[in-house]
């Protein structure tokens, strides 16, 4: 079922989604070459618990942590541990808040001092993906469109697009109805409508698409452990155009980069 949401509740998910832009922002400037996750996963939980926020991750199906911190070629649901980040690593950093009963989810892939050209380029392509999957939620459109947009864009680089795991609609539940696969077919799927809350977040590998979970029950790495890389807005469908409720502002402002990103009002 698909919970529709009001201009007030849409607004009190932004909150929630800004909280989530805002804990990213804080680690953006944490991340070099020595930095545990584990490290980044306590910030983040002290930063969202003072400002009013509960980790949304934590516990959720039992996972153990505040943030997924999945480091090259794992996609998404890495554990933190103690491990030091190196130069030339990513780090994917997804992160859940839950705050005045709605949650936020929100995802970014950080470079860890100087990475290769190819892998920097996975980063800005899957970046400029998720925008184009935003760009395609409006009126008129279906779920399929929104993954149409993502999977033409990645593919034409040659990327690999994960099948498993999908975006979704989010509310007071983490995961609500409908899922939003990052592959689909122009047309496909359940209509677009005002009131939609979804988290759009298309997960690009450089090499293949096929994927495996680690024993640890939680870690997906790409098939042929080459890199991945994960982007996540938080998107309210309102009159008929896509509205971003997180930002990525807090990240550029942290690492001096300039606000360069599509808006959509
Ligand atoms: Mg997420
Ligand atoms: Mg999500």
């Amino acid at each position: 079922m698909i919970v529709l949401k009001n201009a007030e509740e849409i607004e009190r998910m932004r909150v929630s989604a800004l909280m989530v832009s805002k804990t990213l922002g804080m680690l953006a400037a944490e991340i070099k070459p020595g930095v545990t996750p584990l490290r980044l996963d306590k910030l983040a939980e002290a930063f969202i618990r003072d400002h009013g926020g509960i980790p949304g991750f934590l516990g959720m199906y039992d996972f153990p942590n505040t943030l997924c911190t999945s480091i090259n070629e794992q996609v998404v649901h890495g554990i933190p541990n103690d491990k030091p980040l190196e130069e030339g690593d990513i780090i994917s950093i997804d992160c859940g808040v839950l705050y005045d009963e709605y949650y936020g989810d929100h995802a970014y892939t950080f470079p860890v001092g100087a990475i290769d050209p190819a892998v920097k380029k996975l980063l800005d392509t899957t970046k400029a993906s998720l925008y184009e999957g935003i760009a395609a939620m409006k009126r008129g459109n279906r779920v399929g469109d929104i993954g149409y947009a993502i999977q033409r864009y990645c593919e034409a680089e040659g990327y690999g697009v994960v099948r498993e795991l999908v975006g979704h609609g989010l509310g007071k539940q983490l995961h609500e109805d409908p899922q939003v696969p990052n592959y689909g077919k122009r047309g496909s799927g359940k209509l677009l409508q005002d009131g939609m809350v979804l988290a759009i977040e298309p997960m690009i590998n450089l090499g293949t698409h096929r994927v495996r979970q680690l024993s640890d029950g939680w870690s997906i790495i790409t098939g042929d452990k080459k890199a991945s890389a994960h982007f996540e807005h938080d998107v309210a469908l309102v009159e008929g155009r896509p509205v971003v409720l997180s930002t990525f502002d807090y990240i550029y402002d942290a690492l001096g980069l300039p606000k360069h990103d599509p808006i959509f009002v």
